[in-house]
């Protein structure tokens, strides 16, 4: 008797442990599907995380594991280069992270910018440097002069953020200097929850790279990423897949931000994405009336208000799903073109890409084989 009751908690506990074990080696990664667009090919990123090395509650090896299982091609770690809360916990090294990250990074095909971010009072606020070689030297007493020497490393440096602490946020003077010097070349329109109308019309203005990222300080928490609840992230439209080819389309400004259902980007970017996600199958004519599928490809949900007179006033495209539609038609025969704005995939703040549906006419039905 007494045996058994040694025995029992011994065998919960080894079950437990075998249980944690195999949810451990049976992680899968979920696959996000946005399409490739003009010849290029999209990526997947989060360019602002944080590791114990600043702020952040996890090791670094923890983000590349997050990213992987949720699909993401790229990220950047970003620990801030001057607030150390930990450093009577874990030392002050600015380039640990990075390192410490790298070979796990490597062998789950993650890509991994080295980036890091300068954290000053609102304003000027906080600044992410990446493709950076050294953070050490850019931990200056000048943000102007750190920001020269991530110059000087070949870094691409975005505004974080820029809407945080709403009573400070603006743009000022020392924005001015640093777009002005080409210092400054993306800002964050997503930010975590938050999404910045005035820096998505910054973005527009100023020709700057649209930027989406999650700030993630915490661990990201096991659950299964979906069109409806997944991380807010930057879609890059690259080259090739590498870190070389990342560097190059964010200079030139090649993304697009997913942020909840809606996909922010310049129009050239959504009008590609569309066009390739949507596509019109299986029209059936019928005297007046023209029936067709509606399928979208993608994991971007999508949402159409009418903007012409002919078709549903709304139409609603899920994930990775096929909708039926029936008009009506003045002649069968002619294409038609119907006229629809996507509300969801933004061009400007609260502004929807403008789109067409075009479905072809009925085939004239040949004379010849007609009469056999
Ligand atoms: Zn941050």
């Amino acid at each position: 008797m007494k045996m058994m009751l040694r025995t029992k908690p011994a065998i919960t506990i080894l079950s437990v442990i075998l249980l944690c074990a195999s949810v451990l080696l049976a992680q899968t990664r979920q696959e996000i599907r946005i399409p490739d667009i003009l010849g290029y090919k999209t990526l997947k990123c989060d360019f602002h995380v944080h590791t114990v090395f600043s702020d952040g509650l996890v090791w670094p090896t923890v983000r590349v594991d997050e990213a992987w299982r949720e699909g993401l091609d790229a990220i950047s770690i970003t620990d801030h280069i001057e607030y150390q809360p930990h450093k009577d916990d874990v030392p002050v090294n600015l380039n640990r992270s990075y390192d410490i990250a790298l070979p796990w990074a490597k062998e789950r095909g993650i890509l991994l910018v080295k980036g890091a971010e300068f954290t000053r009072e609102t304003p000027p606020g906080h600044f992410n440097a990446l493709f950076i070689e050294d953070v050490k030297p850019l931990d200056t007493k000048e943000l102007l002069d750190g920001m020269a020497e991530a110059g000087k490393q070949g870094a691409f440096i975005f505004w974080n953020h820029p809407g945080w602490q709403p009573e400070h946020k603006g743009w000022f003077d020392f924005h001015t200097t640093i777009y002005e010097k080409k210092y400054l070349q993306g800002i964050e329109v997503v930010n975590g929850e938050d999404y910045y109308p005035e820096a998505h019309q910054w973005a527009l203005e100023k020709n700057l790279t649209f930027l989406g990222n999650t700030d993630l300080h915490d661990a990201v928490p096991l659950q299964k990423t979906t069109s409806e609840s997944h991380r807010p992230m930057t879609f890059v439209f690259v080259k090739d897949r590498s870190i070389g080819g990342l560097k190059e389309a964010l200079v030139s400004g090649r993304t697009a931000v997913w942020y909840g259902s809606k996909v922010i980007a310049r129009q050239e970017y959504l009008e590609a994405l569309f066009g390739a996600a949507v596509r019109i199958t299986d029209v059936q004519y019928e005297k007046k009336i023209i029936r067709f599928a509606l399928y979208n490809s993608s994991d971007l949900p999508i949402q159409l208000l009418r903007a012409g007179k002919a078709g549903p006033k709304e139409l609603s495209l899920p994930a990775n799903a096929t909708v039926r539609v029936r008009i009506d038609a003045e002649s069968v025969e002619k294409p038609m073109e119907l006229p629809y704005v996507a509300s969801n995939f933004l061009v400007g703040p609260d502004k929807g890409l403008p789109v067409s549906l075009i479905v072809a006419g009925q085939p004239t039905v040949d004379a010849k084989t007609e009469t056999k």
